[in-house]
């Protein structure tokens, strides 16, 4: 219509600059919602560090570098996490405001900037400009709520290991093996914690905070953060043609980190019936352990059920010998891009580590999930799988800290054939609708993002 022309005309006044931290599962969402921004004639600028950018595939959005001190080789040329970030912080700082000043002098001043998680440092720089500054959380409500509770000092450690029961409002109650890892071990990642901890005292610094999230899948916890910080749901942060093959044009993330084996799966994939093929993958951060590997390689050979294994750059010759002794029933891949596979008609279950993109993917795809959490907010996201959305069931662990080959075997029947099927696929298919109709025209997450355009057109918070 002629008004929605008009509004979208408008939307071309705001330019919103989109600063990433480069790993793969912080990349995907912000480039995701640079291309929902761009969708609505939002002039998009994606800023990348000099090492990732030619990962990234622009299309709709604008790209510009920016330094994180190490732009030969990234984050592996660094002696230390605790000095990469250092670095980034300087160096990207200054990068930053250069290019802010580049953009005020070419006429197209940037309205606000929209930065990951990690990089607290970016919301000063924009305040220094006198622009608008808004913080993308790449965790789930819940786990950013706990984290809260943990820097009031609610959730003491050491905690009873055995029976914590955490009581926040609006979330089920839990065991020490639900927290995330950071707080559950708080020495042994102290570099991230306390980058957290930093983050959580400065959200109030933000205009806008955003979480990758929607309101239908978190809606007390959203009203308690809500209550804290000008916080918005904008998520799930999949792209639209995943959820609704009626959307044009927005089909991929349009950044990969690896170079991906899609066309070997997509082909092998069309060569499986319906529904009943197992995902495998831990994402782009968690490394299992050789022994690890092994158990879940028995699982999956003595479960009989054909499997795609994303593998990344594990090379141990078990690994082989496995291959060599699950023969054609499995395809091992070094990376794939992941949305394309748990679309796939023939993906019946995605046993995953609940990185919370993937743990989003599955739910907003409708897949059944048995999740092997590894770190960080993983068991976290892994416990709302299991328990709150009901969309799949977690692998227990034995005494050492491994799930055992009988364990994953019993969890991949339970989801693709056992007595709580029925009840997974259906709450899986429920999420699905829910989370399309969240990111569609006129659904929570769409209105969230169109009244933030709005406040900034008329500079009014
Ligand atoms: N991914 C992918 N191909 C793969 C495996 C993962 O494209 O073979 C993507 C996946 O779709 C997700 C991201 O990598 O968007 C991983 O993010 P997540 O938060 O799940 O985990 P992390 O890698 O941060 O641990």
């Amino acid at each position: 219509s002629k008004i929605w022309g008009r509004k979208k005309m408008q939307n071309q006044r705001v330019h919103v600059l989109v600063v990433t931290y480069p790993a793969q599962g912080h990349l995907n969402p912000l480039i995701q919602f640079a291309k929902r921004l761009a969708s609505k004639k939002v002039k998009a600028t994606v800023a990348a560090t000099h090492y990732t950018i030619n990962s990234i595939h622009p299309n709709s959005f604008a790209i510009e570098p920016i330094s994180d001190g190490f732009d030969e080789g990234g984050f592996k040329q660094a002696p230390s996490v605790e000095a990469y970030l250092e670095s980034f912080k300087t160096v990207g700082s200054r990068t930053l405001a250069e290019l802010i000043v580049k953009f005020n002098n070419s006429g197209e001043p940037v309205s606000c900037v929209v930065y990951d998680s990690l990089l607290s440092w970016a919301c000063d720089v924009a305040k220094e400009f006198g622009i608008h500054a808004a913080i993308m959380l790449t965790n789930s409500a819940s786990v950013c709520s706990l984290y809260w509770q943990f820097n009031q000092g609610r959730l003491a450690l050491p905690l009873d290991q055995e029976t914590l029961a955490a009581s926040v409002p609006g979330l089920p109650s839990l065991s020490f093996s639900d927290l995330p890892s950071f707080l559950a071990h708080p020495t042994s990642h102290s570099a991230y914690l306390a980058l957290i901890m930093d983050k959580i005292r400065t959200l109030g610094k933000n205009d806008w905070v955003f979480c990758n999230s929607f309101e239908e899948l978190e809606s007390e916890l959203v009203k308690a953060l809500k209550e804290l910080w000008p916080v918005i749901t904008i998520g799930p942060l999949v792209p639209s043609f995943y959820l609704d093959h009626q959307i044009e044009g927005d089909t991929s993330y349009g950044a990969s980190l690896w170079k991906q084996n899609n066309d070997q799966c997509l082909r092998w994939l069309d060569s499986k019936p319906l529904r009943s093929v197992v995902y495998v993958s831990f994402g782009s951060m968690a490394s299992i352990s050789t022994r690890q590997f092994e158990e879940i390689a028995w699982g999956l050979k003595a479960s009989n059920m054909p499997f795609l294994w994303v593998t990344k750059e594990f090379e141990d010759k078990l690994l082989l010998e496995s291959i060599d002794s699950i023969g054609e029933r499995g395809l091992f891949v070094t990376w794939c891009n992941q949305l394309d596979v748990l679309a796939h008609q023939a993906v019946g279950c995605f046993v995953t580590h609940c990185g919370w993109n993937s743990t989003l993917e599955g739910l907003s795809l409708g897949v059944p999930m048995v999740c092997v959490p590894q770190w960080s907010d993983q068991p976290t996201n892994a416990k709302f799988v299991e328990d709150v959305w009901m969309v799949g069931v977690r692998a227990k662990k034995d005494e050492e800290g491994f799930v055992r080959r009988e364990e994953l075997g019993k969890c991949l029947r339970e989801v693709m054939d056992g007595e709580k099927t029925r009840e997974i696929k259906s709450s899986a298919s429920k999420w699905r609708e829910h989370a399309k109709t969240a990111v569609s025209v006129g659904g929570s997450s769409d209105r969230n993002i169109d009244e933030f355009i709005r406040k900034l057109l008329t500079g009014k918070e």
